[in-house]
């Protein structure tokens, strides 16, 4: 066993933890996964509860999604990993949570607009608040390879996207590690309780 899948592992269980507490991660949605080399990720198996994972709750899959370990299915959702993986080598983990402020804003918004926030500097390059963030929202599907194809295109015409959101579904972002993936998430699910409440006051 090398260190480094261990050391991931750990650090996604604690990431599953984390999430949990926060109410990001209900029943045994979400998935998580991470990088381990140029061909081959670690990625959470199919039916996991994220709050309560252990050692046997991922797999080792290349970057095609096929399992390497026998008897052991990846996520349904592991074409939204890997088309991340494949798109860019400097990508090392792949963050998906489904919490309620997430889902709520992208059934009433047609994208969220991120600007003003100190929080957005958060993320890789942004430098000011002035900055404006777009997180975009597809379509929920079940066809995941069309949906990855989307994905795909979409950050190739904007390669300065952090994450985006599956309307009625949940949140996806990446980073180059698994802290810098958190920190990402954390970020996004603060402003997006931001964007919600600033929703309300407006009414
Ligand atoms: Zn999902």
């Amino acid at each position: 066993m090398s260190d480094t899948l261990s050391r991931l592992r750990g650090e996604l269980i604690a990431a599953g933890q984390f999430f949990h507490s926060k109410g990001w991660v209900p029943a045994t949605s979400s998935n998580f996964s991470a990088r381990l080399g140029a061909e081959d990720m670690l990625i959470t198996s199919s039916g996991q509860h994220k709050g309560r994972l252990d050692d046997n709750g991922f797999l080792r899959a290349d970057l095609q999604g096929v399992s390497l370990e026998t008897g052991k299915r990846p996520s349904a959702e592991t074409g939204l990993h890997t088309v991340m993986y494949r798109r860019d080598p400097a990508i090392g983990c792949v963050l998906h949570t489904h919490s309620v402020n997430a889902t709520v804003l992208s059934m009433r918004l047609e994208e969220v607009v991120l600007a003003g926030y100190e929080v957005q500097k958060a993320f890789p390059g942004v430098e000011t608040h002035e900055s404006r963030l777009m997180i975009p929202i597809f379509p929920n599907s079940q066809d995941i390879p069309a949906l990855a194809a989307e994905v795909n295109a979409y950050l190739d015409a904007h390669p300065q996207t952090v994450a985006y959101l599956i309307r009625g579904h949940g949140l996806y972002t990446w980073g180059t590690t698994v802290a810098d993936t958190l920190r990402h998430i954390e970020a996004l699910e603060f402003l997006f309780e931001c964007v919600y409440r600033q929703l309300l006051l407006d009414r």
